[in-house]
């Protein structure tokens, strides 16, 4: 099963899961959702066991995404801290996500017993650990946001992971789970629903036309009533992308000498944070470690990246093995909470969710929930407080300025520092970089039998230079998060055009 990047998720391995070809015909469907990640195939059955024909759009094949790259805690306590968001959006409001997350695992569990889903669901006690005394301060106020908001935790004397520490708390009621597992087994139950998939469709464009939405793809045009874009961050270049910053986050999978797998969930307060969990792995636990996250196309050398990761953990950890690594793209929201609803500036039928930060496993779940009640015309209780359309001039306004200004120098600065053209003689086989011949920057990828790829490094969604992200080999976009092979082809939007081929050896 193939994913957006060339190291391969714990998750994928031994995944090969054929979707049906099926005759789409002329007739309009209800919905059509763009993207079959969790919240494309959540929202999809979902809308179809609501008696609406839906119609499932894939650019790539199902899970494509970072549903496939996840660690797949399902957590209430969220990275975008209670004390954080009751600062901003007030202590009901933080309440009412709190709510959310916990009727989000609801909904898996509901899933998983109704359609009897083997998916390694496991129900665990989280902890969070401070190393010093400023964090121990913050600890703290971790805590009293928690309870405000009527998360059950407590102070822990004990942590279930060998890294020192000076303070702890724990909170139980956390769970994980095998996302493909859980997902192929929505997909099938959609599918028998009525349900359509077709996989290798990029949707290009869509246009209102008589009160029906026409989808312009790669494969055809499709029709429906409503059009829900569940495709990690939309496509095309819209308000959300300037209010959505694209990070990328490491993960080991190890196999440890002895058996000090934690079992449970397990995170730092360091920024970037690591954080543990144990997964299955043909039939022997694995210890799954994650972090060092950074701005996507921000770390020259993500290969290093792996390596300090793997550092840390020999640090504390009896490493055996490390059979799996992968990295994946996570979308940061400028005020601390995601995008769900009507995709602003638009007509009233087209739907987005995004902005999830590191918690899409809980918010792809709920977004699925408040899409398919917004499209049905129930009433939902997040769905005001979600709203892309939110207007918060205080709440997030100083993160808002910070990614954008970050963006502004991407769009302008990076033209003014490339290097030469002896750089691309010097490219090592499977390098990439951004070189300048004659005037022009060229993105410049050279692979291992020594054929050099050459592309234009603009990135065709907003303009920034693309970067090269050695670790995945792929052209990184800082500014949107964009993501391209060493073709150009696109492997994740908002981009829906290819990056120019300027040639080859
Ligand atoms: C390393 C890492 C660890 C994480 N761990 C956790 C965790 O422990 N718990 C948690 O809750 N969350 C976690 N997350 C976040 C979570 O995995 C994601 O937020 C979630 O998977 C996003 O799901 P999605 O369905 O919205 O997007 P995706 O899974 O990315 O799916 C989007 C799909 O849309 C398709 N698509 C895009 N553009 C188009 C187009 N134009 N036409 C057609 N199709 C298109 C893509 O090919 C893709 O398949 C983690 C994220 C990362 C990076």
């Amino acid at each position: 099963m193939n994913r957006d990047a060339f190291t391969t998720t714990l998750w994928q391995d031994g995944f090969n899961i054929r979707i049906p070809e099926k005759e789409t015909g002329n007739v309009p469907f209800d919905v059509i959702i763009v993207g079959a990640g969790i919240t494309g195939i959540t929202t999809g059955l979902l809308l179809q066991r609501a008696g609406k024909k839906c119609l499932i759009l894939e650019a790539h094949t199902v899970c494509f995404g970072t549903s496939s790259a996840t660690t797949a805690h399902l957590n209430t306590v969220l990275d975008n801290t209670y004390p954080g968001l009751i600062k901003k959006f007030g202590a009901n409001n933080a309440l009412l996500i709190a709510q959310g997350a916990k009727e989000a695992i609801h909904l898996i569990k509901a899933h998983i017993r109704h359609y009897q889903i083997d998916c390694d669901f496991e129900e665990k006690t989280g902890y969070l650990y401070a190393q010093n005394k400023k964090e121990d301060a913050e600890l703290e106020t971790l805590l009293e946001g928690m309870l405000t908001v009527g998360i059950e935790a407590a102070p822990s004397l004990t942590t279930p992971v060998p890294v020192p520490f000076t303070t702890a708390i724990r909170f139980p009621e956390q769970a994980q789970f095998h996302p493909l597992k859980y997902l192929f087994a929505l997909i099938h139950q959609f599918l028998a629903a009525g349900g359509t998939i077709r996989e290798a469709t990029m949707v290009q464009q869509v246009a209102e036309k008589e009160n029906v939405r026409e989808v312009f793809t790669t494969t055809g045009v499709y029709r429906a009533t409503d059009i829900v874009y569940a495709t990690h961050i939309p496509p095309g270049v819209n308000l959300l992308h300037f209010r959505c910053a694209p990070y990328r986050s490491y993960v080991l999978g190890i196999r440890l000498k002895d058996n000090s797998y934690p079992d449970a969930l397990v995170y730092d307060i360091e920024d970037p944070y690591h954080y543990f969990r144990t997964a299955r792995y043909q039939g022997t636990p694995l210890l799954i470690i994650g972090g060092c996250d950074h701005k996507t196309g921000h770390e020259v050398n993500t290969e290093q990246v792996f390596r300090e990761l793997e550092a840390y953990a020999a640090s504390y950890f009896n490493i055996g093995s490390v059979p799996y690594r992968w990295s994946s793209q996570y979308y940061e929201p400028a005020d601390g909470l995601p995008y769900i609803g009507l995709l602003p500036g638009n007509d009233d039928h087209l739907y987005v969710a995004t902005g999830y930060s590191g918690n899409g496993m809980i918010f792809g779940t709920l977004a699925g929930r408040i899409l398919s009640d917004l499209i049905t015309g129930v009433d939902n209780p997040y769905a005001d407080l979600l709203a892309p359309s939110r207007i918060k001039p205080v709440a997030g306004f100083t993160n808002f300025i910070k990614e954008n200004a970050d963006v502004v120098k991407h769009f302008i600065g990076d033209r003014l520092s490339v290097e030469t053209l002896e750089v691309l003689a010097a490219l090592a086989p499977g390098e990439g970089k951004v070189v300048k011949y004659d005037g022009q920057s060229i993105a410049a990828y050279k692979d291992p039998q020594g054929k050099i790829f050459t592309l234009d490094p603009v990135c065709p969604h907003a303009g920034c230079l693309v970067q090269w992200n050695n670790a995945e080999r792929s052209w990184d976009c800082p500014c949107h998060g964009s993501r391209f092979d060493v073709t150009g082809a696109v492997l994740s939007g908002p981009a829906q055009k290819a990056l120019e081929q300027l040639g080859g050896s």
